[in-house]
């Protein structure tokens, strides 16, 4: 798990998850500095959650019902998501 660059504070999965959900940035809580998710990052995090979402709403669809396949959509990015905060690596912000 990633952790502050400069006073090494490990970063809680959860603050991460939020972070890889919303804009990518999280604050360390022990020393407040910035830090923002890096770019193959960004990529890990759209591979393990929007891409299985997709390639099962769009071409797997085993499902007649769209709610249905809808909602086994979203468990399949959630559970994907649930994942982000392992991969995903956080740089310091420069300023
Ligand atoms: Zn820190
Ligand atoms: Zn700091």
């Amino acid at each position: 798990m990633t952790s502050c660059e400069c006073c090494h504070t490990q970063f809680r999965w959860g603050e991460i998850l939020k972070a890889n959900f919303l804009h990518g940035f999280s604050k360390c809580r022990n020393c407040s500095c910035a830090h923002k998710i890096d770019f193959p990052s960004k990529l890990k995090v759209t591979l393990l959650s929007v891409v299985p979402f997709l390639v099962f709403g769009l071409f797997l669809t085993p499902f007649e019902s769209t709610i249905f396949t809808l909602l086994i959509g979203l468990l399949i990015f959630l559970s994907g998501m649930v994942l982000t905060p392992f991969v995903a690596n956080y740089k310091m912000t420069s300023k």
